[in-house]
């Protein structure tokens, strides 16, 4: 037989697309406080690049003040005092050389609820962040057809994308606000809980999202959804704030062993439901 393949377009090598490539986050120490209120306590986490953490643990541990403070968003709503470190591909982001933006414009959030805004156009929505990356000359059509294709969301409004963001179902508005984060091209994307407010269709969706963003981005999200975790993570951090200490990992690691085999007796009975 003859081998046809030599003459053919090599496939693209498997692993992160040339040019897109997640970094890596490492907390070292981490200690937050409100006022006199310490909320966490010594938080060591590593996140290597192209994987998805999961934060894991009950309501008032901390898991959304530690994502925070992994780009410096604690900054802006009530600050907290911090003590630790956090590095990005080695560089410490609260080096006083570093300006806050550098940091959140390379590490993007979605929240619990999903929060575009309502009343300016879906195309403008995804655009609206790329004043913070400073590039000029960027093809401004191009960045909507690809944030919103890698977001899942192309198909269904690429007709309406002068429409406003707040005219969308609310598992479309999550989507959007995720390309909104992708227009800037982030290194890692944060997610608190990004479908407790959707219906399981709506949450399926954006787990297949997550999945495909794997590839490009460091993921770390934030679910109290069990299943969830399973589903779409490699690494998983269990949290906890029991008896008034301030939240800290009790243990962390590949999700197949946080969830099968758990070190600590807490670990298993929360990933099993028992509080
Ligand atoms: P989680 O996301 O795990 O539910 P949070 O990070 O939201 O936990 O909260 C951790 C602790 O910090 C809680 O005790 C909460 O009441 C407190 N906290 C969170 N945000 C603030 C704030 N802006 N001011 C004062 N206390 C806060
Ligand atoms: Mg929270």
């Amino acid at each position: 037989s003859t081998d046809t393949t030599a003459t053919l377009p090599l496939a693209p090598p498997p692993g992160p697309r040339p040019g897109r490539a997640g970094s890596t986050l490492e907390a070292q120490a981490v200690s937050a406080w409100f006022g006199t209120h310490k909320v966490l306590e010594r938080v060591g986490l590593a996140m290597a690049a192209n994987t998805v953490t999961a934060l894991i643990g009950p309501s008032g541990c901390g898991k959304s003040t530690f994502l925070r403070i992994l780009n410096r968003m604690h900054e802006l709503v009530p600050a907290a005092q911090l003590a630790g470190r956090v590095l990005l591909d080695g560089d410490d982001i609260y080096d006083p050389a570093r300006r806050p933006i550098d940091t959140r414009r390379r590490v993007g959030m979605v929240f619990q609820k999903p929060n575009p805004f309502p009343t300016m156009s879906i195309y403008d929505n995804v655009v609206s962040g790329l004043k913070l990356t400073g590039r000029r000359g960027l093809d401004k059509d191009a960045v909507v057809h690809s944030a919103l294709t890698r977001a899942g969301l192309w198909h269904e409004v690429r007709n309406r994308l002068r429409q406003p963001g707040g005219a969308l179902s609310g598992g479309q508005q999550q989507r959007l606000c995720i390309a909104r984060s992708l227009a800037v091209d982030p290194d890692v994307l944060l997610m608190d809980e990004p479908c407790s407010a959707l219906d399981p269709t709506s949450t399926r969706r954006i787990e297949d999202t997550i999945a495909e963003l794997r590839d490009e981005v460091t993921i770390v999200i934030v679910t109290h959804n069990m299943q969830q975790a399973q589903r779409v993570s490699d690494h998983c951090a269990f949290f906890l704030a029991a008896e008034g200490t301030p939240g800290h990992i009790v243990e962390s690691g590949p999700t197949d062993e946080v969830f099968t085999d758990p070190r600590d007796p807490r670990t298993a009975d929360y990933v099993a439901g028992r509080f």
